[in-house]
């Protein structure tokens, strides 16, 4: 699996309910990084997006894109997406699950 690195796209686009933090804002504990990464709720700890597990293209993390992609059951195995980059919704439309865009 791939590294983070300094990407923390995904603590400013995605709606996390146990931090009552909506989609588009940043986490309050955002401080160029997770100001609280060992105590982080375990809704971060086991969030994932398609770019960390290996896929999409190497140069596509969330950061540089501005666009997030996660994997969710909503029925069927869903592709979620948070943004706007061209490049990855051509990349979502070759996958063979359903896709929902978020903005
Ligand atoms: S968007 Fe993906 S690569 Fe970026 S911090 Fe979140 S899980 Fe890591
Ligand atoms: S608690 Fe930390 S890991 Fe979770 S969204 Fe906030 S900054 Fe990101």
């Amino acid at each position: 699996m791939r590294s983070c690195g300094p990407c923390t796209e995904c603590c400013t686009r995605l709606e996390i309910k146990t931090l009552d933090k909506p989609a588009g804002v940043s986490c309050k504990h955002l401080d160029g990084n997770c100001s609280i990464y060992a105590e982080r709720p375990e809704v971060c700890r086991n969030f994932t997006c398609t770019w960390l597990h290996g896929q999409m293209g190497a140069m596509d993390r969330p950061d540089k894109v501005n666009t997030v992609v996660w994997a969710a059951y909503d029925g069927p195995l869903t592709l979620f997406i948070s943004g706007s980059s061209k490049k990855v919704r051509k990349w979502a439309k070759k996958e063979p699950y359903p896709v929902k865009w978020l903005e």
